[in-house]
């Protein structure tokens, strides 16, 4: 009888513990909160809620926050790094999405926000088929627990065959070059693809692709780093038709690569104008999608999804 009192209370205890801890959770961290703005022109983005957060930051030097992980599913530490308070010390470019980045999962602002939107966009839609163009990256792994079948590939060099697989990084990988995909036309019922399109020098032919290979009615969700305030879209580096040699008409500038240490050329910086061309492609439908969220630390302008509908 003891025993029973006991564990009643115990499991009453752990009940309200529960309870206490989630309601805690909840007013710091409320799920319900819309981490999306949409929009069908960037001319309709105005005040961005975020904005005090920022300066917060910028002026504070401040170097860890507590925030809600969308990867984890709960509220964790996340760190903004030494170089990010370099730039803003000297007055450089904050680049918000590859940052804030949870200490448990490591996912960054940008990979977080995209889990995110996956989930409220796709998580119930019937989806057949599915095409990523990365295979090898933590978020990766992560989309594919969320879509079925969720097919992968790395870009892994002009003398491999679309659609085949190779050895990399101690695993089989299949190899696709999005100006030329090995799909059928009209098989993906989604596309995504995530900072890939500023490393193509004919990223129009990859846009082309991506039209021919989705169903009618299919979607692609695409990220590349996009400039707001920038009007038409700079191309800084081409590869030559003739001799094959990369030309550069600015700087050249390097992001990270998974699959390559010396990084991955930029070709273009994307202006305001991708909308107009993804409807010249074809596309039925352009939504933007903005990730802006104080309790995510979804900060910045840049933080800009593109939703297509063939
Ligand atoms: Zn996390």
């Amino acid at each position: 009888m003891i025993n029973n009192i006991s564990n009643y209370f115990k499991t009453k205890e752990k009940l309200y513990m529960n309870k206490l801890f989630s309601f805690f959770k909840h007013s710091i961290f409320p799920k319900k909160e819309s981490p999306f703005l949409k929009v069908d022109a960037f001319h309709t983005i105005g005040f961005l809620p975020t904005m005090a957060l920022e300066q917060q930051i910028v002026t504070q030097n401040i170097s860890a926050v507590s925030a809600w992980c969308s990867v984890c599913n709960d509220a964790r530490t996340m760190t903004i790094s030494t170089a990010f308070v370099d730039a803003i010390k000297n007055g450089g470019f904050i680049n918000w999405r590859e940052d804030a980045i949870c200490q448990v999962c490591h996912f960054n602002a940008r990979t977080r926000a995209t889990v995110d939107l996956v989930n409220l966009l796709f998580s119930k839609k019937k989806i057949q088929s599915a095409y990523i163009t990365e295979a090898v990256t933590p978020l990766f792994f992560r989309l594919k627990e969320k879509i079925n079948g969720l097919v992968g590939s790395e870009y892994l060099g002009g003398d491999k065959v679309g659609g085949q697989l190779y050895a990399c990084q101690g695993q089989l990988i299949r190899h696709e070059d999005v100006t030329r995909l090995s799909f059928s036309d009209n098989e993906l019922d989604l596309l995504l693809s995530f900072d890939v399109l500023e490393h193509v020098s004919d990223y129009k032919l990859a846009l082309t692709e991506i039209y021919r290979t989705l169903k009618q009615g299919g979607h692609a969700l695409l990220t590349t780093p996009i400039n707001p305030r920038l009007k038409s879209t700079v191309t800084r580096a081409y590869v030559d038709s003739v001799d094959l040699q990369v030309k550069h008409l600015l700087e050249p500038v390097y992001h990270g690569d998974p699959i390559n240490n010396s990084g991955i050329l930029c070709f273009h910086d994307f202006g305001i104008d991708i909308v107009d061309i993804l409807y010249l492609i074809g596309f039925s439908k352009v939504d933007v999608f903005i990730a802006q969220s104080k309790n995510r630390y979804y900060l910045g302008d840049f933080h800009i999804f593109l939703y297509l509908t063939k």
